[in-house]
């Protein structure tokens, strides 16, 4: 699958812009704050009908104007169809797939796209729920009992905490009030926790691959889930080591008024050769890592289904030495499925590594013209 043309209308910095795309590698060159980045979005916003910047749609509004509009063709095999995405608040976002009106959850998702943008450094930088919401947003897109699950055990997680905030430090607490939300939690908690240490696995052994490559295998990258309720590995024996550790718990969380143990709480690390990336890696090698995950991630995609994932990585060389940088250019250019790529640093130039296989278009002030 690829985005064959795009039409933006009103959207962000672009008033009016026509393109075409390369089926494999589309790279977007120029200074800062021209469009880079919103060119990206507007691929991402076709592609899955939001933004991976914002929740607010009124943000994409180009500046003064009361509506925006995107158009495109994505091509699968030999077929072609037709996706508009428009938005004139306070109606909602339309979405047309070959003229016919579509809601946006038979939509979402629709097509696998990829994304690294600056912001998933934070990744391996900031705290674990950050974390947390990576395993479950892109473990869920993968695999729908995910989501399900999820969402259960934080329907159960609510109604629990909502008890124990409302006894809180009581001395005669009934704890039978609890056993029905304790049950929940076990049952769906024990099933997310599968669900991301299966998806981790998965995840760990493509990227691993691909940090080999990125690294010209002098890294060695592993990631390894951090569950605050501790078993020995053994999915059967899951469910019982959950309830002992809570019904352990139980008094403990009464005084403090929430749920203390449960994936709700749990992180996974992210090591080069053993040592935590966090604390210990380099710029260069934090970038790296999240690129190896966002590259192994792709590789899922495409073994889910049989669409190549479209792959977006903005401001993509920054911090990247020359080794690294083709490196990911060979990927880049090797790969099946279509990516998108931006950078502000005109070096990429001299490498031989994309010829023949991409498009390169320079972006000035909300203008895109091809090189
Ligand atoms: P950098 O290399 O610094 O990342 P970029 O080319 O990726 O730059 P963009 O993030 O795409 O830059 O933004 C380009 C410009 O778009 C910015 O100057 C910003 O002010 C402008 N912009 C953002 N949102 C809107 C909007 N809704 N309407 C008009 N202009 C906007
Ligand atoms: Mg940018």
């Amino acid at each position: 699958m690829f985005l064959a043309a795009l039409n933006l209308i009103n959207f962000r910095n672009y008033d009016r812009q026509e393109l075409t795309f390369h089926p494999r590698l589309n790279i977007f060159t120029g200074l800062n704050a021209q469009g880079k980045t919103n060119l990206l979005e507007a691929v991402y916003c076709l592609a899955v009908s939001r933004s991976f910047r914002t929740n607010q749609e009124s943000e994409l509004l180009r500046f003064g104007s009361d509506f925006f509009y995107l158009e495109g063709n994505f091509q699968i095999k030999k077929e072609c169809y037709q996706v508009g995405i428009g938005y004139r608040p306070p109606r909602r976002l339309q979405i047309k797939l070959n003229g016919k009106t579509l809601k946006r959850a038979e939509y979402l998702y629709r097509h696998p796209v990829v994304v690294f943008s600056p912001d998933d450094l934070l990744l391996v930088k900031e705290g674990p729920s950050i974390r947390r919401r990576f395993l479950d947003t892109e473990g869920s897109r993968l695999k729908p009992l995910y989501y399900r699950r999820l969402r259960d055990y934080y329907r159960a997680l609510q109604q629990r905490n909502r008890i124990l905030k409302e006894y809180r430090g009581s001395r005669s607490f009934d704890y039978s009030l609890l056993e029905p939300w304790d049950q929940a939690l076990v049952k769906f908690g024990s099933t997310v926790m599968e669900e991301r240490i299966k998806f981790l696995g998965a995840l760990e052994s493509r990227a691993r691959s691909h940090f080999a490559t990125l690294t010209a295998e002098s890294e060695s990258l592993s990631l390894r889930y951090l569950p605050t309720i501790k078993f020995n590995g053994d999915f059967e024996l899951l469910e019982s080591a959950f309830r002992e550790q809570l019904t352990a718990g139980h008094s403990a969380e009464l005084r403090r008024g929430t749920t203390l143990v449960g994936p709700h709480l749990d992180d996974f690390a992210v090591m080069i050769n053993g040592c935590d990336v966090r604390k210990y890696g380099s710029q260069g090698q934090q970038r790296t890592v999240v690129l190896a995950l966002k590259m192994g991630e792709v590789d899922l995609f495409n073994s889910a289904g049989d669409e190549q994932a479209i792959l977006l990585l903005d401001d993509i060389f920054s911090e990247f030495d020359e080794e690294r940088s083709n490196h990911l250019l060979q990927f880049l250019s090797c790969r099946e499925g279509q990516s998108f790529l931006t950078t502000a640093s005109p070096s990429w130039k001299h490498s031989q590594n994309c010829s023949g296989q991409s498009k390169i278009y320079t972006v000035h002030r909300g203008k895109i013209k091809i090189d």
